[in-house]
Order: C-alpha cells, then sequence, then structure tokens
C-alpha cells in the first residue's frame, strides 16, 4: 500500500495517548473516589440514543438541538444521535428501568458526548464529561451537596481559584412571567441589541442575559431581573442554600443573568469557571431540572445535577505543574539465548504473581541493545539471564535507577532482591 494516504482522525476527535492517558486515569480515580465519597452509584448509558430524547428533554430552540448533534438515520429508519449530553439518558433509564418509582437515586456517569461545534483549545467535537445527577429531592441540602461534591474534586485535585456563581430560575410560571416581561423590555431596545441577541428574542429571549456584547449589556443594565419574580417559597430555598454553602465554606456569587443552556433547568443554576484557560472557561455547570423527569414519560420526580468538562478539567489540572507519573514496568527481564529465554518468561510471571510488573525482552537481541530497550522502557531494575544463570541457578541484577551495584543472585532470591531494590515491601 505504499503511497497510499493515511486515515485521520475526525476533526475535533482527539485521540488519548499513553503519555497523556495517565493524567486521564488520575482524574477518573479522583472522580470515582469524590462520587463515593458521597454515596453516589455509577450508571452507565449507550453512547446512541433516540433523536427525540435530546429533542423533549434539552430543548428544541437550544443551540445543542438546532445546530450540535451528530444525528442520523439507521438502517431500520429510525432518528438516532450521538449523546450530546447525559442527563436526558440517565432520566431515561430511571424512568425504564423503574429506579424512580419511590426511590431516590444518586448517580454518576462519565463517558464521551459529541456536538457539531467549531473545534478549538477546550471546545471539541468529541468530547469527556462527569457529572452527577441526585433524583428525587426537592430541597437547598441536595443542592448544597452536589455543589459541594464539585468542589471536593477540585480540591483533591489541588484546583485552585475556580469561581463559582449561582442563580435561581425560579418555578417554569414564575420563569415564564419573567420572559414576557423581559421580552417586552427588549423589544423596545431592539436597535441597540447584537444580532445574535435580536434573533434570540422571539424564540428564547432568557438567552440573550448571557450575551458578552457590550451595548447588549448595557440594555441589560436597566431590564427586569429575575429575582423580582421569584416566589417567596423559591426565593427561601435559594437564601437557605446560600447559607449552607457559607456553612460548608464554598465561596460564591449570585449572578442574575446566569441563565444556563438548557431548556430543563428549574429554580437553581450554577456554573464553575475559571480565568486561566483563555475563552474556554465553563469547566462545571449545571442545577435543578425538576419538570425533566415527567417530560420525559415518569412521574414528576425533582432533581439536581452537573456536568464538568474533563478535557478543560485536565487541561487545569495539567496548569496545576504536578506531574503524573509515567506507567512503566518496575523490573525488565533480558535473556540471551534459547533456554534462557525460557527461564526469563518462567521469572517474568512468577514477579507478576507476586504483584510486581514485569517487562520481558521480545524480539532478542545482544545485551546492549536488551539494556537499552530496559532503560527505555522506565524499569528501576534489569535481570539479566544466560546460560551461565541457567547452569547455576542464578540471576544477574542490575539496577538501572542508580540503587545498588550489579550482582549475581541465586534464582530463588530474585523476589527478595527486586524487592529490596526497589523499596517494596513483602
Ligand atoms: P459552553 O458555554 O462552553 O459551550 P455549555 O454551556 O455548552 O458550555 P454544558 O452543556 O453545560 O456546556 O456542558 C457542561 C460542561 O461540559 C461545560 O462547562 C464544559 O466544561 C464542557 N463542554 C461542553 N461542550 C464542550 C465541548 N464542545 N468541548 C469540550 N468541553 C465541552
Ligand atoms: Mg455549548
Amino acid at each position: 500500500m505504499v503511497g497510499e494516504k493515511s486515515v485521520q482522525s475526525i476533526r475535533g476527535m482527539n485521540d488519548l495517548l499513553p503519555g497523556q492517558i495517565e493524567t486521564w486515569q488520575r482524574v477518573e480515580s479522583a472522580v470515582r473516589e469524590v462520587c463515593c465519597r458521597y454515596g453516589y452509584r455509577e450508571i452507565r448509558t449507550p453512547i446512541v440514543e433516540r433523536t427525540e430524547l435530546f429533542r423533549r428533554s434539552i430543548g428544541e430552540q437550544t443551540d445543542i438541538v438546532e445546530k450540535e448533534m451528530y444525528t442520523f438515520t439507521d438502517n431500520n429508519g429510525d432518528s438516532l444521535t450521538l449523546r450530546p449530553e447525559a442527563t436526558a439518558s440517565c432520566v431515561r433509564a430511571g424512568n425504564q428501568h423503574g429506579l424512580l418509582h419511590n426511590q431516590t437515586q444518586r448517580l454518576w456517569y462519565v463517558g464521551p458526548m459529541f456536538r457539531h461545534e467549531r473545534p478549538q483549545k477546550g471546545r471539541y467535537r468529541q468530547f469527556h464529561q462527569f457529572g452527577i445527577e441526585a433524583l428525587g429531592w426537592a430541597g437547598s441540602d441536595i443542592e448544597a451537596e452536589v455543589i459541594a461534591a464539585g468542589e471536593r474534586l477540585w480540591r483533591s485535585l489541588g484546583i485552585k481559584d475556580l469561581t463559582l456563581e449561582i442563580n435561581s430560575l425560579g418555578s417554569v410560571a414564575a420563569r415564564a412571567n419573567f420572559r414576557d416581561a423581559l421580552k417586552t423590555y427588549l423589544s423596545d431596545h431592539v436597535d441597540a441589541l447584537d444580532t445574535d441577541s435580536q434573533r434570540r428574542l422571539e424564540r428564547n429571549p432568557l438567552r440573550i442575559l448571557d450575551s458578552k456584547d457590550e451595548g447588549t449589556q448595557e440594555v441589560l443594565d436597566s431590564a427586569p431581573s429575575l429575582s423580582d419574580f421569584l416566589e417567596k417559597a423559591e426565593e427561601e430555598n435559594f437564601e437557605r442554600l446560600q447559607r449552607l454553602l457559607t456553612t460548608v465554606n464554598i465561596t460564591f456569587s449570585v449572578n442574575t443573568r446566569l441563565v444556563r443552556g438548557l431548556d430543563y433547568y428549574t429554580g437553581l443554576v450554577f456554573e464553575w469557571t475559571t480565568d486561566q484557560l483563555g475563552a474556554q472557561s465553563a469547566i462545571c455547570a449545571g442545577g435543578r431540572y425538576d419538570g425533566l423527569v415527567e417530560q420525559l414519560g415518569g412521574r414528576a420526580v425533582p432533581a439536581t445535577g452537573f456536568a464538568c468538562g474533563l478535557e478543560r478539567l485536565i487541561e487545569l489540572v495539567a496548569l496545576q505543574g504536578e506531574e503524573t507519573p509515567i506507567q512503566s514496568p518496575r523490573v525488565f527481564v533480558a535473556s540471551l539465548g534459547d533456554i534462557p529465554e525460557l527461564e526469563a518468561i518462567r521469572h517474568a510471571e512468577s514477579l507478576r504473581d507476586a504483584g510486581i510488573d514485569a517487562q520481558v525482552n521480545c524480539g532478542q537481541g545482544n545485551l546492549k541493545k536488551q539494556l537499552r530497550r530496559a532503560d527505555n522502557s522506565g524499569a528501576q531494575v534489569a535481570v539479566i539471564i544466560d546460560d551461565e544463570s541457567v547452569d547455576t541457578s542464578t540471576v544477574k541484577i542490575k539496577p538501572l535507577r542508580g540503587q545498588g551495584e550489579q550482582g549475581t543472585v541465586p534464582a530463588a532470591e530474585l523476589l527478595a532482591t527486586v524487592r529490596s531494590i526497589t523499596g517494596l515491601s513483602d
């Protein structure tokens, strides 16, 4: 096949290579640990779902559904979509398997999501989210817990300086009233709005609050405020949440213009952002979505959750400067000759039986070559087996990282010797 053009991955969809994967694994372990600490249990749902699921949950007039979904028709003629997020799938699974029937659920997930956006740093077409969903609780207590779980994760990864903003969108009714008032007000100032906002005015005026345009921001300064439309109980709930957050020493600010891009939020919305990653500053976002379970065919079940972008989180972890150790074997087993090669494999297997990571030299080669491979492998010790070793039931040991002298030991003492050189206890 000489001269054939090599096949490349799809733009915005990345390989995660050895060398990068170690940080991913570290972050994923931290995620698992924190979720466990709060009593959340993992759920895995399919990557492909019926398109209808996302249309009904995320909302027809959102950026995701309008232009970002990977949707296709399969051979049966069904419209399917690569999931752009996983909350809808968690709720679908909860309904489908009766998990929400007179029960509460604390769930978490991690995995790839797909959105057809313009790829750039921190924004990809296949990216990964970790998220938690607490299904069945209505109060500010669970909201504080969900936020605290996120904060504990940042802390466990050594990430500082994330900013937390919170807002309350109120009930569906409160929001509808606010929406009308905002629309009326903005219609009077339509000429001062940016073109995107003008386009949104009819169908999704709340999203205008998100606009970064200065002219639009100025108009918004005198716009009606969502907080004036909250009902008493909602206001009290939001105040209680703030008190709970303060109690657990979580710093936040209230941003009454924070609205989020998904239609299913009610009540609390929040976002964690960083100023260390340039334009793609949102690390984690979530809120309450009390209407969604019913909207997808279940009973009315209150729910709160968030989704966190792992690419951005990992970028931040990398900026902390703490290197994640690259995976390498502890021992490299070299051999010279046919019988020594058999012995090498036997010794390597018994080291592995004892829980020690061992790599054997494959592809033969002279001693110099094999020791170069041993060095490149990152191993701490090379074990060398030649005909003499076989004849005398010994092995040759060569520390590779300056821990002690080269020597020969009885084969029966291999394990103990490796342990002592590499600082492992029995
Ligand atoms: P943004 O405003 O950056 O587009 P969003 O509001 O669309 O974010 P959500 O749908 O709330 O994001 O997803 C939660 C998190 O997932 C985001 O805060 C971000 O960290 C991450 N995320 C979203 N889209 C992408 C993407 N295309 N590539 C990488 N990460 C993403
Ligand atoms: Mg987006």
